[in-house]
């Protein structure tokens, strides 16, 4: 609620790269700064909105570690 920018996101602005490679090099965009930013964090240090990235990410199939322990071992005794 009530997002404003501070303009610090002007601090924090990424060099004008090719739009190809800037999230291969870690720059994010904040939708509402309207800015490429330079930034570890997933939020906008400015707006606070999220910020935007591409990052293709590797934890996309998460492994499901299912216990197989809830398999019934119990022998069915005639
Ligand atoms: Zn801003
Ligand atoms: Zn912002």
């Amino acid at each position: 609620m009530g997002r404003t920018c501070k303009g610090l996101c002007l601090r924090y602005k990424a060099e004008p790269v090719s739009n190809k490679i800037r999230y291969e090099i870690g720059q994010k965009h904040c939708t509402f700064c309207g800015l490429f930013l330079k930034l570890d964090e997933t939020r906008c240090i400015c707006c606070k909105a999220v910020l935007r990235t591409k990052s293709r990410s590797k934890k996309k199939n998460r492994e499901l570690s299912i216990p197989l322990i809830n398999i019934d071992h119990k022998i069915h005794s005639l």
